[in-house]
C-alpha cells in the first residue's frame, strides 16, 4: 500500500517525536559508534537508535540565568569503601563494582536508586554558560531500567587531585587488557557540596534512552593539568556535543 504523502510525513513526525519503548529497546547499544568522523555523535540516530534524535536529549548547555530556582529536596550519597573494577571500554574509562552491591546508593525525592558505576568524558559534556570543562564524571544510578539519576561533576583544571590517584596510577592503555581492581570510595571524587542544576534528559551514549534524571553539580572538582593530560593520552575526545533544551527547563536544588 502506499500511503499518501502527508500520512507518510506524519508518521516520521510522529516516530520522530515519540520513539516507543519497544524501538528503545530494539535499537542497539552495541552498534558501531563512536567518536570519530564516520561513527560520530551526529550519525548515532542512522547508525544505532532513533532516539538519539529525540526532543529530551543530553548533554546540554546549562544558561544559568534560564535556571528556576526549586525545591527539589537534597541528594543523599551512601557511598562506602569498596572493591571497584576499572577498565577501557573503548569508549572511555568505567569504574563498576566487582560485585554487586546494594549497599551504595543515592537517595533524592524518597526514592533509592542503587549506584551501578561511574566513568570519565573529555571534554565536559554539559556545559555552563556555553563553557566546557576539561573533564566530566558521570557517576550513574539505577532504580528500574526507566528509571536512572546521574550526577555530572565537572573536573576543572587546578591543583593535583591524590584522590584520582588509585585510577590514574595505572590507567587501561588499552581496551584488550584485563579490568584492574582498586579499593576506593568513590565519593572521594565528589565535592563537598552537593548544590545541583537538574532537568529531565537521556544517556550521552546510543541507545540514547530518555530516562535519565540528571544532576549538574554547581561546584566542580579539581585536577593537574598533568593529570587531565594522563586521561587525554589514552581517551581524546569522548564527548557528545550539546542538544538542544526542545522547552525543557533546568531547576536548581540541593
Ligand atoms: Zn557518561
Amino acid at each position: 500500500m502506499k500511503l499518501t504523502t502527508g500520512l507518510a510525513a506524519a508518521l516520521l513526525v510522529s516516530a520522530a517525536l515519540a520513539p516507543s519503548l519497544a524501538e528503545a529497546a530494539a535499537c542497539s547499544a552495541a552498534c558501531d559508534w563512536g567518536y570519530g568522523p564516520e561513527n560520530g555523535p551526529p550519525s548515532w540516530s542512522e547508525l544505532c537508535c532513533p532516539v538519539c534524535d529525540g526532543r529530551n536529549q543530553s548533554p546540554i548547555d546549562i544558561r544559568t540565568e534560564d535556571v528556576v530556582p526549586g525545591d527539589l529536596g537534597s541528594l543523599t550519597l551512601t557511598y562506602r569503601e569498596s572493591h571497584l573494577e576499572f577498565s577501557n571500554t573503548g569508549h572511555g574509562l568505567r569504574v563498576t563494582y566487582e560485585l554487586e552491591d546494594g549497599e551504595n546508593y543515592l537517595e533524592f525525592g524518597g526514592q533509592r536508586y542503587p549506584f551501578v558505576d561511574f566513568h570519565f568524558h573529555s571534554l565536559s559534556e554539559h556545559t555552563i554558560d556555553g563553557r566546557s570543562a576539561p573533564l566530566e564524571i558521570h557517576f550513574v544510578h539505577r532504580r528500574t531500567s526507566f528509571d536512572l539519576a546521574v550526577i555530572a561533576v565537572l573536573v576543572e583544571e587546578g591543583e593535583h587531585k591524590p584522590a584520582f590517584n588509585p585510577l590514574w596510577n595505572s590507567l587501561p592503555a588499552d581496551q584488550s587488557l584485563e579490568p584492574r581492581t582498586v579499593i576506593f570510595n568513590p565519593r572521594k571524587l565528589l565535592p563537598n557540596k552537593l548544590a545541583y542544576y537538574s532537568y529531565r534528559g537521556s544517556l550521552t551514549t546510543p541507545d540514547c534512552a530518555e530516562v535519565v534524571s540528571w544532576f549538574v553539580l554547581k561546584q566542580a572538582m579539581n585536577m593537574s593539568t598533568e593529570q587531565i593530560e594522563a586521561f587525554r593520552e589514552i581517551f581524546s575526545a569522548n564527548y557528545r556535543p550539546t542538544q538542544s533544551l526542545n522547552g525543557r527547563v533546568v531547576r536548581s536544588g540541593g
